[in-house]
């Protein structure tokens, strides 16, 4: 028996490549950049990891006069070519042509383009969508797959769902998340007063309390070192304890994360 396959489905325009901001269309070779790290981070997924690329974009209107397609396959084949050549292969690559207001299945967040996923011997829980949209994350929850964000870290993203496992600006980050062992821990405490709930899986974290969600991060549990630090003045003891602790955290969380959601959890009560 087969594997199922695993895959990851990766946007195009402001993921692998730089979306413009004049008109959103990379129309023109002058147009096409590669974002920061992608390549090397693509390269070093490729490699390391058995996930299948997919491509998976939304060029608006593309083959009308407002994006002919003359326009749009030499920069695109170009980008294939140079990431085929650092050994980043794609085994498909789906194009929606369609304008938004036409409200197409084919159209992401829709599912139209890749039934074969979803019918076919694939692992999509264990499966991604990359992208910098919100239609990345909603196309990962209709695929019943997770998504990773590429934005700035926004707190009102935490309450999307379980879907999204990882907001990041940074390539090399993703690639990080994609080849560890999935590290993950959860505590629950219920008292009177309070029930919280923190999930804890090395890159990210979120905090339930009661109704409300706050997202941790990495700066978000280094900051939390901070405070412990500022209360225990006084102290020299304690004081050396968090310095360390936060060094070892800042040298990225090799730490044991059961005890980073201790400490998230301690700090969550007290504050
Ligand atoms: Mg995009």
């Amino acid at each position: 028996m087969h594997a199922m396959k695993k895959v990851l489905f990766i946007d195009r325009d402001g993921t692998i490549i730089a979306e413009p901001l004049s008109d959103y269309q990379v129309d023109s070779l002058d147009k096409l950049e590669f974002v920061p790290k992608a390549i090397t981070a693509l390269y070093n997924i490729a490699r390391q990891t058995d996930y299948e690329l997919v491509m998976v974009t939304n060029q608006d209107g593309l083959g009308t006069d407002s994006f002919p397609e003359e326009t749009f396959w030499p920069a695109h084949n170009k980008m294939i070519k140079t990431l085929a050549g650092e050994g980043i292969h794609f085994s498909a690559v789906h194009i929606d042509k369609s304008f938004e207001h036409e409200q197409l299945p084919t159209r992401k967040p829709g599912t139209g383009m890749l039934t074969t996923y979803l019918h076919g011997n694939y692992d999509l829980a264990n499966s991604y969508v990359i992208g910098d949209r919100l239609t990345d994350v909603k196309l990962a929850r209709n695929m019943g797959a997770k998504a990773i964000l590429i934005a700035a870290h926004d707190s009102s993203l935490a309450s999307l769902d379980e879907t999204l496992v990882l907001i990041t600006q940074d390539w090399e980050e993703i690639y990080r998340f994609l080849s560890l062992p999935v590290r993950k821990a959860r505590v629950r405490r219920t008292t009177k007063e309070t029930d919280i709930l923190i999930e804890l899986n090395l890159c990210q974290c979120f905090v339930h309390r009661k109704q409300k969600t706050i997202a941790v991060d990495a700066p978000f549990i280094s900051q939390c070192f901070s405070i412990c630090f500022a209360k225990s003045k006084g102290c020299i003891f304690y004081r050396m304890v968090f310095i360390y602790m936060q060094v070892a955290f800042n040298l990225y969380m090799q730490v044991c994360s059961r005890m980073l959601c201790k400490l998230v959890q301690h700090v969550v009560e007290k504050a």
